[in-house]
């Protein structure tokens, strides 16, 4: 069987270039890569248009390697972080500022609602102590956005500094630094821009990067020492994921010529609509309003019928060559589809009918049983 089509939010479906960028080795001190990572660091940092005010640092892991380095160095050991919450992504920074001893006060949210910036500059007015606000721009534990441009001018209205996960949201949703003031944006090569995971990325203020110094607890994980290093030598500061810089280089040409962050957006928007209009005509129900719905990864509430375990819904949809995603919600049983990928509204249209059939099979085809189970 070929590889089944991924739904979910990385790893992803990947273009056959991207994979074919993967066959060749790269000896990490040869120039030719080094000029290879150069070229892929200018083209994200054009993409979120930072030329000019931020610099854009590239780290070896998966994408919370990254945000875990932002935090850590960017955030001096004393420092406050205002993290407004809503669902489990802006949770796990909260986890990582506990692991490293950066206190943290939480401004929860319900995770059906964006952030409300009017919250937010309440609580920066209430707590002059705190020096960051860190946000998830796309929470794709539901797929909700939060809206990055009024909460940043917030941030910058009341001189803290601004941290932002924008791991499933960069080049799919248009950011501009030009305009939207943040210290830092961090996201990876295995989400939007469709490379293969392996390799995050910040792009950081570069007068707030220097200014870092002695923030990291890491080694590894210092941002500031990776950026001044790789300006300095060319290289990675350890053994770079070679072949994943080489799928991005290849990724991001894909993107360029699809038209960028506009192309990109509409392609998912219309994997978005494909697959809304598909599964609520089967009685399933999207969790969030349309109004908050990311084209990134959309939660559905499970069918109420007693006959649906996500276990047994999950293999039947796979036999039909479509990888599912399970739902993150704490109180309702859920299940997520990822619209991102190399993938578009005829392989969404596909899905569709893989999970109408399975439905079918496993005995809960009628609408009546698909009742929203709250
Ligand atoms: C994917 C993702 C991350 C990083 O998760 P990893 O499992 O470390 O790749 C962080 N934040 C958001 C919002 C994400 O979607």
């Amino acid at each position: 069987m070929a590889s089944p089509i991924l739904l979910t939010p990385g790893p992803l479906t990947t273009d056959l270039l991207t994979r074919e960028a993967m066959l060749k080795d790269w000896g990490s001190w040869d120039f030719a890569f080094s000029e290879l990572t150069s070229s892929v660091c200018q083209d994200i940092t054009r993409i979120a248009l930072g030329e000019g005010s931020h610099v854009c640092v590239p780290l070896q892991g998966s994408g919370s390697f990254a945000v875990e380095a932002a935090l850590g160095t960017l955030v001096p050991r004393h420092g406050k972080v205002l993290v407004p919450q809503n669902g489990a992504y802006a949770q796990r920074i909260v986890k990582i500022l506990k692991y490293l001893g950066r206190s943290a006060v939480v401004l929860d949210h319900k995770e059906e609602e964006p952030i409300d910036p009017e919250r937010v500059a309440t609580a920066l007015q209430a707590d002059p102590a705190i020096t960051h606000v860190a946000l998830v721009h796309c929470e794709t534990g539901t797929g909700i956005l939060n809206p990055l441009a009024q909460i940043a001018s917030v941030v910058a209205a009341h001189g803290r500094g601004l941290i932002v996960d924008a791991m499933s949201s960069f080049g799919a949703i248009p950011i501009d630094l030009r305009d939207t003031p943040m210290d830092a944006l961090i996201a990876a090569s295995g989400k939007c821009l469709e490379g293969v995971p392996g390799m995050g990325f910040v792009l950081i203020d570069q007068a707030k990067l220097l200014a870092a110094t002695d923030n990291s607890h890491s080694l590894v994980l210092d941002l500031r020492d990776q950026w001044l290093y790789m300006q300095r030598t060319g290289q990675w500061r350890f053994t770079p994921p070679t072949h994943v810089v080489a799928a991005l280089r290849s990724a991001i040409d894909q993107f360029i010529s699809e038209g960028g962050v506009a192309g990109r957006g509409a392609r998912y928007r219309q994997n978005l609509t494909v697959l809304v209009k598909g599964l609520r005509s089967l009685g399933l129900q999207p969790f969030l309003t349309e109004a908050h719905q990311s084209p990134i990864i959309v939660t559905f509430h499970a069918p109420s019928s007693p006959a649906y375990q996500f276990a047994d819904f999950y293999r039947t949809v796979r036999a039909k060559g479509f990888i599912l995603y399970p739902g993150k919600l704490t109180v309702l049983e859920t299940f997520r589809v990822g619209c991102i990928g190399a993938i578009g509204p005829q392989e969404m249209a596909r899905a569709v009918q893989a999970i109408t059939q399975s439905l079918q099979e496993l005995g809960i085809e009628h609408s009546a049983f698909m009742k929203k189970n709250d």
